[in-house]
């Protein structure tokens, strides 16, 4: 599989401090940005792959492990979990820290094919024990309402499945199975119904456990992951957790006070009563009301922050106001 390089995506020295990262990632986002190129797949295409390069490396965590383990990150725990075991299996001293990764991505290659079953074709004849059936994993993009609120999909999935003549065996009467041509398994399509829970990101990973490729030989199947986009909304702006809106508020209403409408990510809008001299500007928070927390019951804030509009197309009355205005107070 090769693998993506965030860095070159980002376009970014593997050293690049966060500070980079996320000057790099405003430049291309920007750039790329599906409302500045729309109907425009490359670029879209590239905005997603930009998300996800920086979704990634922000995120102290997943950037070690993807500077360790490249494009199969997502597997660091597991390959820690089977170092541990292989070295205890080869009588180290688990505690003692005796097995060592090189970190070099070719060993990875061949451990990332014990554990996960390797090239396709590859029958588990030569291993005794039945292996865990290979991890799938499936693309899906959500909106933001969808990401709020949580959201169900049916996928159609590529999978190997036994082959109904021989039954997995692979032979009949010790020739091998002709419509299997003795794989024991055969291509099929299965459609599932998944679940993708409330404040998801972009680059989040769901695990649908055991909905993965099935076992060769009766172990456990693999699990699926599916991999998330979170598309970019027209008026949030999404930080962690925290959404940003922009709330347009009438000159009159900022100087004197008053109500304004902040639209929220569940549909409908909140009243928020804003002071007298409110500035162009002033953010105000609305606690609670941005995304929930997708491990935690937390949830983001709303941000919203106040654009005054100045009025347009002024009568002459209101002229007049304004220069009366002007007189009492001058600039
Ligand atoms: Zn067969």
């Amino acid at each position: 599989m090769a693998g993506k390089n965030y860095y070159d995506i980002l376009g970014v020295r593997k050293d690049a401090t966060e500070k980079d990262l996320k000057q790099a990632y405003r430049r291309l986002a920007r750039k790329y940005h599906p409302d500045v190129n729309p109907g425009d797949n490359t670029a879209e295409a590239r905005f997603k792959e930009i998300n996800e390069a920086y979704e990634i490396l922000s995120d102290k965590t997943s950037r070690k492990k993807y500077d360790k383990y490249g494009d199969k990150w997502q597997y660091a725990d597991q390959f820690e979990q089977a170092a541990r075991e292989q070295s205890q299996y080869r009588g180290f001293d688990p505690g003692g820290g005796a097995y060592h990764f090189s970190g070099d991505i070719g060993d990875m290659d061949s451990l990332f094919d014990d554990l996960f079953g390797g090239a396709r074709g590859r029958t588990s004849s030569r291993q005794a024990r039945p292996r865990r059936g290979q991890d799938l994993e499936s693309p899906v993009e959500v909106t933001l309402e969808e990401a709020f609120h949580g959201t169900a999909r049916t996928l159609s999935l590529q999978v190997e499945e036994p082959c109904p003549v021989c039954q997995g065996s692979g032979r009949i009467q010790n020739l091998p199975c002709s419509n299997c041509r003795g794989a024991g398994m055969v291509a099929g399509v299965k459609r599932l119904e998944v679940k993708i829970p409330a404040g998801v990101h972009t680059g989040s990973r769901v695990r649908i456990a055991g909905k993965g490729q099935p076992s060769y030989g009766g172990g456990t199947a693999g699990d699926l992951f599916l991999k998330i986009t979170v598309r970019s909304h027209p008026a949030f702006e999404r930080h962690g957790d925290n959404l940003h809106v922009t709330v347009p508020v009438a000159l009159a209403t900022a100087v004197l006070g008053g109500e304004v409408q902040v639209p929220t990510p569940r549909g409908g809008k909140l009243a928020l009563k804003i002071p007298a001299e409110t500035q162009n500007g002033r953010v105000f928070r609305l606690a609670g009301q941005g995304m929930p927390g997708l491990a935690k019951s937390t949830r983001g804030d709303l941000l919203a922050r106040i654009n005054v509009v100045l009025p347009t197309r002024l009568s002459e009355k209101e002229k007049e106001l304004f220069r009366q205005l002007s007189e009492i107070r001058p600039a």
